[in-house]
């Protein structure tokens, strides 16, 4: 069997990280399976769909690098398409005209409630061999109706939740086009897994109930369905359904905040599914070992101090050289020339390893592209005491003459300290303010070799006259 996969998302509303989970695993199981990933925008809810979430969820794909075989393919270029199956389906009767009116079926509703039934359209206009129709009436028009199958059920093995079966009882004569002849979702979801040949169709598990009425469609359109697998909701860190107003951030707001594609993909992945107890992992190790049986079954719960976690993991082990690029538009973002002052992959190199996001290395690394300091009588005399002065003399001579490596600046702030009969903050202290105007830096021997010989013994010799 050629494997072909979909995500399928509304773009309606905030399109938030856990939405992008439904295209990682169908895009991971095409890509596992050398089959077919396609991207289908369901957007034919015209009053909520925006093309800003269009985009959200195209260039978050491509963040990821969830790369597609087809689409995007808009459900609103396809209505013709539905147009024509529904046209069929009149023809040969599968479906029907159902002229009750609005107030009807309202009235209908409330005496079924008063009852305690369950609210189901009672087949009134449904043609049956033998039976009368009511007159049609004037200047009405009429919504489409699939004939469901009476009696018997709808079964499918769900690959996260198992056998689901439901009794055709339950399910009503979906309306499938409305009064104006616009298809309505769960056809159109039809018509299209159908036309893209959809193996199998891998989804959030709120559309597990609409799953039976599709299947019967399908069927009835002579179509074999398609493996389901629906998965748990992706809850937030406190237990509720993610949305924007509880804080959820966007694939675009992750980047923004400085996130790696690959933390987030790995991230994500977690979110729902494992192998063993890998935690972190490549892509490919990603799709070389994903499958459905490892699917979980109960709601996966977003934790942000994991993503940070994974985050700095892949700032730690990133190549310097990608890394400084991927960090550099943050940089300037901050007004800092990465061009005037110390290599930029040398500076990323240096900060990367405790840093969890882009956002802290560029923080870090402003440090060596601002002009250099310059103190007052008062700032000079508080940290950078006279008694001192001698130890940084005899420092300044031995670095002038020392290799340009962290080991033999080091070498030289040793042979100081036992001279001068200092401990190290003694030290390093003033040589970071008089360097920077700050006490806070990374290992002095490091940032000595990215500032660079000639212009740390520039900003040292300037506090010792
Ligand atoms: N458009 C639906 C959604 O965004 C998904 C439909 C499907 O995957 O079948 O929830």
């Amino acid at each position: 069997m050629h494997i072909r996969t979909r995500f399928a998302p509304s773009p309606t509303g905030f399109i938030h990280l856990g939405n992008l989970r439904s295209a990682l695993y169908p895009w991971a199981f095409a890509r596992h399976n050398q089959g077919d990933f396609i991207l289908r925008i369901e957007d034919t809810d015209l009053e909520r769909s925006t093309q800003e979430a269009v985009d959200v969820i195209i260039e978050g794909m491509a963040w990821l690098g969830l790369d597609l075989d087809e689409g995007p393919i808009y459900q609103m270029q396809r209505i013709d398409r539905y147009r024509e199956v529904i046209k069929q389906m009149l023809d040969t009767g599968l479906a029907y005209p159902c002229f009750m009116s609005e107030a009807d079926l309202n009235l209908l509703r409330d005496q079924q409630m008063a009852n305690k039934e369950k609210p189901r359209y009672n087949g009134l206009w449904r043609p049956e061999l033998g039976k009368t129709l009511p007159a049609i009436p004037v200047g009405v028009n009429p919504v489409i109706r699939f004939k469901n199958p009476i009696g018997g059920s709808v079964i499918w093995d769900d690959a996260v939740k198992g056998r689901i079966e439901i009794s055709n009882e339950e399910l009503d004569d979906l309306v499938i086009a409305r009064p104006d002849g616009t298809p309505t979702y769960n056809f159109c979801v039809v018509v299209d897994d159908l036309d893209m040949n959809i193996t199998h169709v891998i989804r959030g598990d709120d559309h597990v109930n609409n799953t039976p009425r599709q299947i019967n469609i399908m069927k009835a359109l002579g179509g074999t369905p398609p493996i389901y697998a629906h998965l748990p909701t992706v809850l937030n860190d406190l237990g509720e359904k993610m949305s924007k107003r509880n804080g959820a951030m966007s694939v675009r707001d992750y980047q923004k905040a400085g996130y790696l594609p690959e933390a987030i993909l790995n991230y994500l992945a977690r979110l729902g599914w494992s192998h063993g107890d890998a935690e972190v992992f490549t892509k490919e190790q990603f799709v070389t070992w994903f499958d459905l049986d490892s699917l979980g079954r109960s709601p996966a719960q977003h934790n942000p101090e994991k993503l940070l976690w994974l985050n700095h993991q892949y700032i730690q082990s990133a190549d310097p050289v990608s890394l400084a690029a991927s960090t550099k538009p943050f940089a300037h973002e901050m007004g800092i020339d990465t061009e005037s002052g110390p290599d930029f992959v040398q500076v990323v190199s240096l900060l990367k390893d405790r840093a969890n996001t882009l956002i802290e290395i560029a923080e870090g690394a402003k440090l060596f592209y601002l002009p250099a300091p310059t103190f007052n009588p008062e700032q000079l005399a508080e940290n950078i005491p006279d008694s001192i002065k001698p130890a940084l003399k005899d420092l300044i001579r031995l670095i002038d003459s020392a290799e340009p490596n962290k080991n033999a600046y080091g070498a030289a702030f040793k042979q100081v300290l036992a001279t001068h009969q200092l401990k190290m903050p003694a030290l390093a202290m003033p040589v970071r303010y008089a360097l920077f105007a700050t006490t806070q830096t990374p290992a002095i021997d490091s940032v000595l070799v990215v500032l660079g010989k000639e212009e740390a013994i520039k900003r040292l010799s300037k506090v010792v006259l």
